[in-house]
């Protein structure tokens, strides 16, 4: 049995770290890993259910073909990615590169999984989406408020009097921060929940305010102006950090019997929520995504925001907005737009995008291309997108869709194609997280079953039967390398290491040559300067993907 510690890449706040014991290439347990401090207590459910998961037996685990009579049939990965090289080739030669759309759901956090990027871009460009069905109007809320989005650790919350959940519901969301509310309870803060559901996280709280649903923002401003009206705000904080204090001032009018008539909170208690936010600080406020996800979204958020910033309850212990923390989520910056935006020498549109939220009927409406093709991975878009109906229709009325999954889901079963996907544990990768401030390594700890293959080896592959020249230095997995220069050449299994600098190939002495031969053969003999030694490390090489 070997135990490994590793992360979990989904979409959510806590980016776990657990160790998980492995077996037979079978994971037989998973248990927490105090080291990370957001998340010493370990998985919620479904982490621990990744076991039933990873070696569950409706798992796709080799390519899936359509056939004629509208059934799939398994194949080979050799016979699948040749028809994908095929098709995608007379798409493109017929219709265009932006022809295909490419679409990327966010399943699976990671730096490697977007090495897509730079095989579509390699390809002539590709139709992408904008936007984002999560938490995009509250992100740039907050960026436009804060100028970064950023807030204190996830244990700092012990050290708040008071802490507000507005529109989320930890517990069964973020449930590694219910620890630190609790502990923060247990020291003496006031839980307030604003949520119009009484959620499982309401259970928790000492008071709960119930607005009216999409009415949060003039809830917000209400409380702003009983802040201000009653001189209970952080004029020194104001004063050095906040620009617009007095505009903003002019322009709330909004009164209290208004608030009350909009939201259904009490006037009496919007100015008793407003005295506990003045006067028993420092505060957290805890707002969730779904708070964002109206017409109003953004300014909603803002407008949260507000009470934070006019308390001076930003950048101190126990205080902060906590909508999201990117110090960690650093690889966006590191693909994009570098990854999808021209090269400045060719001159023709390299990318077209639709929106991720109207995917349907942008789907429909697009031409000079018409979409004839789909390549979608780390998402269901069928089922996730709003407008089901058009989206489905859409994908309908596809030509050809390559679908990269591990179960047959709704929009895997509308795919010509099915690629099996990774599970977690079958590949490493870097994970960042919009929570807490660490980014992790998360290591392979088992191999795949079947055929099953990671993108990066999908892309790979492909762009080999493509006749494409794609940068491979994002392909983490094992796998043998020729290495070459102009003395010799060898062909080796090779690993990336953090322990390896970028740039440096590193080869252990002693491999005989029914082993595969030492890197001496790569050496020109040279002595060094003095001593009469080997000069060994003064050695250029270029690599290749030998596999
Ligand atoms: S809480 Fe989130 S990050 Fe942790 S195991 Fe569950 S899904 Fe994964």
């Amino acid at each position: 049995m070997e135990e490994f510690v590793t992360a979990c890449p989904r979409n959510c706040y806590s980016t776990c770290t657990f160790r998980v014991q492995v077996e037979n290439n079978r994971i037989i347990r998973i248990l927490p890993y105090s080291g990370n401090l957001a998340t010493p207590e370990g998985p919620c459910i479904k982490g621990l259910s990744y076991i039933e998961r990873t070696h569950s037996p409706d798992r796709i685990i080799h390519p899936l073909i359509r056939t004629s009579s509208g059934k799939f049939r398994e194949s080979s990965s050799n016979e699948a990615l040749e028809i994908i090289s095929d098709k995608l080739g007379s798409i493109i030669e017929e219709w265009g590169s932006p022809s295909i759309l490419w679409y990327r759901g966010s399943g699976m956090a990671g730096l490697t999984n977007d090495i897509g990027s730079a095989f579509w871009k390699a390809l002539g460009g590709t139709t992408l989406t904008y936007g984002n069905l999560c938490w995009p109007a509250g992100l740039e809320a907050v960026r436009l408020t804060l100028g970064s989005v950023k807030h204190n650790v996830p244990w700092d919350l012990e050290n708040a009097r008071t802490i507000i959940i507005w529109g989320k519901n930890p517990a069964e969301t973020n449930i590694q921060e219910i620890a630190f509310i609790t502990r923060a309870k247990e020291k003496g803060s006031t839980i307030i929940v604003i949520d119009p559901l009484r959620t499982t996280t309401a259970d928790k709280a000492d008071i709960l305010f119930c607005p009216r649903t999409g009415t949060d923002g003039a809830l917000a401003l209400a409380i702003a102006k009983t802040l201000i009206d009653n001189n209970l705000i952080d004029r020194e904080f104001i004063g050095k950090y906040v620009k617009g204090f007095e505009e903003l001032k002019q322009s709330l009018k909004i009164t209290l019997a208004e608030a009350e008539s909009i939201t259904g909170i009490p006037e009496e208690n919007i100015i008793g929520l407003a005295e506990i936010i003045g006067k028993k600080g420092p505060v957290t406020i805890l707002p969730g995504y779904g708070l964002q996800r109206h017409h109003n979204g953004g300014q909603t958020i803002r407008s949260v925001l507000l009470l934070s910033v006019l308390t001076g309850n930003i950048g101190k212990p126990g205080s902060g907005f906590n909508y999201a923390n990117l110090q960690s989520y650093i690889f966006d910056e590191l693909k994009e737009p570098l990854s999808y935006y021209p090269d400045p020498e060719k001159d023709m549109p390299f990318r077209r995008t639709i929106s991720m939220t109207k995917l349907g009927s942008d789907m429909l409406n697009t031409h000079d291309p018409v979409l004839k093709a789909a390549w979608i991975e780390r998402g269901n878009p069928v089922l996730q997108s709003p407008d089901t109906n058009s989206v489905k229709k859409a994908f309908s009325a596809l030509e050809f869709k390559v679908v990269v999954e591990q179960f047959m889901t709704d929009t895997a079963s509308l795919a010509n194609i099915i690629l099996p996907a990774k599970d977690i544990f079958e590949q490493s990768d870097i994970l960042g997280s919009y929570w807490s401030p660490y980014i992790q390594f998360k290591p392979k700890v088992i191999q795949s079953p079947g055929e099953v293959m990671p993108e990066s080896e999908i892309y790979y592959n492909l762009s080999q039967r493509m006749n494409m020249n794609i940068s491979t230095d994002l392909i983490p997995e094992p796998g043998k390398i020729r290495v070459f220069n102009l003395t010799g050449e060898l062909i080796s299994k090779a690993r990336i290491s953090n322990r390896v600098p970028t740039g440096i190939v590193m080869f252990p002495n002693g491999i005989w040559f029914n082993e595969g031969g030492g890197v001496n053969r790569l050496i020109s003999a040279e002595e060094t300067d003095i001593g009469f030694g080997a000069a060994f490390h003064d050695n250029r090489v270029e690599i290749e993907r030998a596999d």
